[in-house]
């Protein structure tokens, strides 16, 4: 049998380097846990990125995917598929979206933020406001939004008329939108930059600051999105409604499938036939595994259940009084322990060593994405295996 090792040792003699060195090679999952090929288990606090709403092998999304790819697995888009159909329309309907609302589907959030880009575009105004902190992914119209001189900077000059103003701070943002702005993109969350959360009329002053303006507000709900913080859309926990937004990560549960949903007939109306397209965007076993998806999350209550453990998690960990830790944000489960000293990798591989996937997202915090069926006793293994980490991470 291949060990990991040797598996990682092809792995750099083949895939570009993008990536860096991966730590494991995984073979398989089941529900919450996943096993790298020397046959460890872990369990998968961070759900392929917030990716695994249904964990691994959930029998819905198994007979869903099995069923579909025996009947039409891709079709184009010169056709539609009755699950095309039934899947925007239940978009259309857990997003609250009024009438005349429209969905784009695509494969990926970075080709959904490209979607929006192109709808914004269409207002007739170049002018594009973002969030410093703010990911919007790696194309380089996303790219443009990104915030990260890292990823930004060997790539420019992108897409001129972005500006990115400091997440949360309302004044700022109101300088910065004005006749030539097409469109303020926020995330409700901002997940990359390490599970940060506005005060809590960020997104209210957005909207009417837009409004205002005659600009658009695009709510980047790839990470946020479906259940991930206990309500179908992070947006809708402000309650505004946004004139577009864009999806990705759990819609799938792990097939690549990305959406954007205009809000309204005005908003709905911008892009035309021929403006805009895909070849695989939305195709039938892609659409399949959203229905099963969404189908599941209403079925087993995990928008309850993910705001549930989420405070659970928060809850117990204050509780724990652990030494370094300082807090836990976020909502639902999507979540950030904070420490008081970049420690967070050391954690990370301390947690590997011993059967937990975690994401190291800044120095001083880890990520915790995982699966919406996470029971909370899963949790509670982490919970009290982490003094451990940060001891190690210490010595
Ligand atoms: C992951 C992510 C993206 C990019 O999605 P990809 O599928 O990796 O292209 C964009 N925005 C947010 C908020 C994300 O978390």
């Amino acid at each position: 049998m291949t060990s990991n090792s040797e598996w990682l040792q092809r792995y750099s003699d083949s895939i570009l380097g993008v990536f860096g060195n991966p730590p494991l090679v995984l073979d398989h999952g089941d529900g919450c846990y996943v096993w790298d090929v020397d046959g460890r288990r872990y369990l998968d606090l961070v759900g392929g990125i917030a990716v695994n709403a249904l964990g691994h092998g959930h029998p819905a999304l198994v007979s869903a995917l099995s069923k579909q790819a025996g009947e039409a697995v891709h079709i184009s888009n010169l056709f539609t598929s009755p699950g095309q159909i039934r899947l925007a329309e239940r978009l259309l309907q857990i997003s609250g979206a009024p009438e005349g609302s429209r969905v784009f589907f695509g494969n990926s959030g970075a080709e959904a933020i490209e979607a929006a880009v192109k709808l914004a575009r269409r207002t007739g105004r170049t002018g594009i406001v973002a969030a410093e902190g703010a990911f919007h992914g790696r194309t380089t119209g996303a790219l443009a939004l990104t915030h990260k001189a890292a990823y930004r900077e060997p790539f420019e000059p992108l897409l001129p008329g972005v500006s990115h103003i400091p997440y949360d701070d309302v004044d700022a943002l109101r300088a910065a939108v004005d006749e030539t702005t097409s469109a303020v993109v926020l995330e409700p969350v901002q997940g990359e930059a390490g599970v940060v959360s506005p005060a809590v009329d960020f997104l209210r002053e957005a909207r009417e600051i837009t409004t205002a303006a005659g600009a658009l507000l695009i709510i980047d709900e790839i990470q946020t999105g479906i259940g991930r913080t206990g309500a179908w859309f992070g947006f809708q926990h402000a309650g505004i409604v946004p004139d577009a937004i864009t999806i990705a990560k759990g819609l799938g549960g792990g097939m690549p499938i990305g959406a954007m949903i205009t809000f309204g007939p005005e908003v709905s109306a911008l892009l035309t036939a021929g403006q805009h397209g895909t070849t695989f965007g939305g195709n039938p076993l892609a659409a399949a595994a959203g229905l099963a998806v969404l189908d599941t999350i209403e079925q087993e209550g995990l928008l309850a259940h993910a705001e549930h453990a989420g405070s659970h998690l928060a809850a117990t960990i204050a509780e724990a009084q652990i030494p370094h830790v300082t807090g836990v944000r976020g909502a639902g489960l999507l979540r950030a322990i904070s420490f008081d000293e970049p420690i967070s990798v050391a954690i990370a591989t301390a947690a590997r060593t011993a059967g937990f996937i975690i994401n190291p997202v800044a120095p001083e915090a880890i990520r915790l994405a995982p699966p919406l069926v996470i029971q909370t006793k899963q949790l509670d293994t982490f919970v009290a295996a982490l003094p451990g980490f940060v001891e190690e991470a210490k010595a």
